[in-house]
């Protein structure tokens, strides 16, 4: 019989969490008094996680672990959990112990309500002010503004999903994308609720600077033609500037004559010009090399193998 919840966890190079995430985890699992499985999936870890996370699939009958064959990001590490779930409402969370397992309860009495899609946002979010808070409040902002979608913490991953959700999720065969989001577009009857966010007490963010910000470009392209329509709008607006511009000089020449200096004025608005172009080519090339990715149809990820069920090997097309 299929259980009735699925809590999914990506891990990528977490053996100093790991022990500390179980220690928590499991107790409030079988706490729940309802039929639940957990999958870990492995992604491509190169410390000593597929060791501990396969340890605790033969301790806990309800552990299964999908590990994969490399580093394919947190995102398809959920997907491929998604796609092993069985359960009817299906939990994603952190292994860093950042999203307090303890909540998991609180997601669930969401779900019971019949809010097809259980969104979470941090209070007293404990991450460096500088570095991570006030971009990623700003970076919510925009990215509301750009995708209309309306998550107040795009960060955080803590979130309840139902199985209806989780299906059309799994239709969708898109190489890059961003989970949440694509939660927040098929729910019916989604709610945010605050969480408690903890600092994270082992081990490194897997996600550097440049990390985040190619994340962010997967949310923005894969969400919303906005930047695209923007560097459209913008080169009207440069190009009606610099035509009321060129009339003005053509204007001033006939009545002042022309015109010697100014040479750096004229750099100064090429180099803005160029910037403004690089800029437009490089939005471009964002949609056109994911849509190069998708085109080749190469699998998203794969799979190793499956505990306790190793029977698969790669992803069912
Ligand atoms: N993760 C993953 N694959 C990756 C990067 C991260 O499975 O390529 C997992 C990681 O193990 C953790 C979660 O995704 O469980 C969130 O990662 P992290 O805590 O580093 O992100 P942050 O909280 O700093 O945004
Ligand atoms: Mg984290």
């Amino acid at each position: 019989m299929n259980p009735e919840v699925s809590i999914v966890i990506p891990v990528y190079n977490e053996e100093e969490s790991l022990p500390d995430l179980f220690r928590r985890l499991f107790p409030v699992v079988e706490s729940l008094g309802r039929d639940c499985e957990v999958i870990l999936v492995n992604d491509g870890s190169r410390d000593r996680s597929l060791v501990l996370l396969l340890e605790a699939a033969r301790n806990k009958p309800y552990v299964r672990v999908v590990d994969f064959n490399g580093n394919f990001g947190q995102h398809m590490a959920i997907m491929a959990g998604f796609s092993k779930a069985r359960g009817d409402k299906i939990i994603t969370m952190d292994a860093d112990l950042q999203n307090p397992p303890e909540e998991i309860p609180r997601i669930l009495e969401q779900m019971d309500l019949g809010h097809d899609m259980v969104g979470t946002y941090r209070v007293m979010r404990k991450d460096p002010v500088f570095t991570r808070k006030l971009p990623s409040k700003l970076i919510n902002w925009i990215t509301n503004r750009i995708t209309g979608l309306n998550i107040r913490d795009y960060g955080c991953m803590l979130r309840g999903y139902h199985r209806r959700v989780v299906d059309l999720i799994n239709m969708c065969r898109e190489t890059t994308t961003f989970l949440p989001a694509l939660g927040k577009k098929f729910a019916q009857n989604p709610v945010e609720i605050p969480v408690s966010h903890e600092e994270r007490h082992k081990g490194t963010s897997k996600y550097g600077l440049y990390r985040l910000i190619r994340l962010n470009f997967d949310l923005m392209t894969g969400f919303s033609m906005v930047p695209l329509q923007g560097v459209t709008i913008t080169g009207l607006f440069v190009s009606a500037a610099s035509l009321l511009f060129a009339l003005f000089l053509i204007v001033r020449r006939l009545l002042v004559g022309s015109e010697a200096e100014g040479m750096f004025t004229l750099m100064a608005i090429n180099f803005f010009l160029m910037g403004i172009l690089l800029f437009g080519v490089g939005i471009a090339g964002e949609y056109v090399g994911r849509i190069y990715m998708e085109v080749r149809q190469r699998p998203r990820y794969l799979i190793k193998m499956t505990y306790p069920d190793d029977q698969e090997a790669g992803e069912k097309p």
